[in-house]
């Protein structure tokens, strides 16, 4: 049984990442284009550069996704149970990765590389 205090430990630590993803997302959200779309080279410079931060901030919207996500679950108190099986998410997995929301097994079975 996860602990309350392992709770406030994870629910800690998901809430200064939290802050972190959304202050990395504001920063990408002021790039600066400049007004200098002059000339032809640079620009494709920074058609790039755009290309880019959208990849980014997509990456982070789906971190924040999880974490709200997971946030949302410590509220209702269905936190650390495994959305696959039901079975507790051991502590540990949810010290390496507080937004997992599947057992080590599930994880295992499901693996990374399939599909
Ligand atoms: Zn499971």
């Amino acid at each position: 049984m996860i602990s309350k205090k392992d709770i406030r430990r994870l629910r800690a630590h998901l809430t200064k990442e939290k802050k972190k993803l959304e202050r990395q997302m504001k920063k990408l959200q002021f790039v600066d284009f400049g007004d200098d779309i002059d000339s032809g080279e640079e620009e494709s410079d920074k058609v790039e550069e755009m290309v880019t931060n959208t990849a980014i901030s997509s990456v982070l919207q789906e971190r924040l996704k999880g974490i709200n996500d997971a946030l949302a679950r410590i509220g209702s108190g269905t936190y650390g149970v495994c959305k696959n099986c039901g079975k507790e998410i051991s502590v540990r997995l949810l010290g390496v990765d507080p937004e997992s929301q599947v057992c080590q097994n599930c994880k295992m079975k499901h693996g990374k590389n399939s599909g």
